[in-house]
């Protein structure tokens, strides 16, 4: 499982991070000026990363090991 960051103090709710992701995992409104993520829908792929102009997101890979 994949977990995002975001800083709220750099986040400046431009957008860019929700229009690259692929998966529809980060959603914004514009008018409550949140950013919010689902982590069931994240593939870990980082373009949101990559996106953001400020830097404001992180993710942490999250290795789950199987017991058999
Ligand atoms: S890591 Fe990829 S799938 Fe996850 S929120 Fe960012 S762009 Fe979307
Ligand atoms: S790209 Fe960065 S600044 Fe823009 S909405 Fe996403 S986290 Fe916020």
């Amino acid at each position: 499982m994949n977990k995002i960051y975001i800083d709220a103090y750099k986040c400046v709710h431009c957008g860019a991070c929700t229009s690259i992701c692929k998966n529809n995992a980060l959603t914004i409104d514009k008018n409550k000026y949140t950013l919010s993520f689902n982590e069931g829908k994240c593939v870990g792929c980082e373009r949101c990363i990559d996106a953001c102009p400020l830097r404001a997101i992180a993710i942490r890979v999250e290795l789950r090991w199987l017991c058999v």
